[in-house]
């Protein structure tokens, strides 16, 4: 059930913490495992990640699990993504706020993640699941509007990367003046 740990979560969580991608005990990861997924526990430092949990669908969820267990679940039932960061990055999250869709303008943000969708839900709920799944299935990215980041990829690394690029992309938008409440006029700034 429990027992597992993986350096990597924690390697991993250090980095999040270090570059403020995450804050405080918020924010989890997952990884793919043989008939589910392990995550780290409910309200822990992901920078000391400690034993994860093994969960399997269809069974009952153990105590401790994270709180975001079922966006992690659809994720590996609805797209091919192998691992799972979720994070709080601020300035991605102040762009949530303000936009429906982020179009990133820097090189990295252009290549590799295009658009950047945004969705609705409350923490933990199925709503919130089904909608970042929906979106994964064919991105690396979303953002829960005014919560924070789900990037899903083959390894913790990748995701982890694909949320450092959503802040650094937010942030280069808000350091050129691209932060609008208007989609169309973000779009016409961005294509300029
Ligand atoms: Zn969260």
């Amino acid at each position: 059930m429990s027992g597992m740990q993986n350096p990597d979560f924690t390697r991993i969580g250090r980095r999040l913490f270090n570059e403020g991608l995450v804050g405080g005990n918020f924010g989890n990861m997952s990884i793919r495992s043989d008939n589910g997924y392990l995550i780290t526990r409910s309200g822990s430092y992901l920078d000391d990640a400690g034993e994860l949990i093994r969960v399997i669908p269809g069974e009952p969820v153990p105590k401790g699990a994270s709180s975001e267990y079922r966006v992690h679940e659809a994720i590996y039932r609805e797209t091919e993504h192998d691992a799972i960061v979720h994070a709080h990055p601020s300035c991605a999250v102040a762009a949530s706020l303000l936009m429906d869709q982020i179009i990133p303008i820097d090189s990295e943000g252009e290549m590799l993640c295009p658009e950047i969708s945004v969705v609705e839900g409350v923490p933990g709920s199925q709503e919130l699941a089904e909608n970042c799944a929906d979106i994964l299935k064919k991105s690396n990215l979303v953002i829960a509007r005014g919560h924070g980041t789900f990037a899903a990829a083959k390894t913790i690394d990748e995701a982890y990367l694909f949320t450092s690029l959503a802040e650094h992309a937010s942030r280069v938008l808000f350091y050129t003046g691209h932060f609008t409440k208007n989609p169309d006029a973000h779009r016409e700034i961005v294509k300029q």
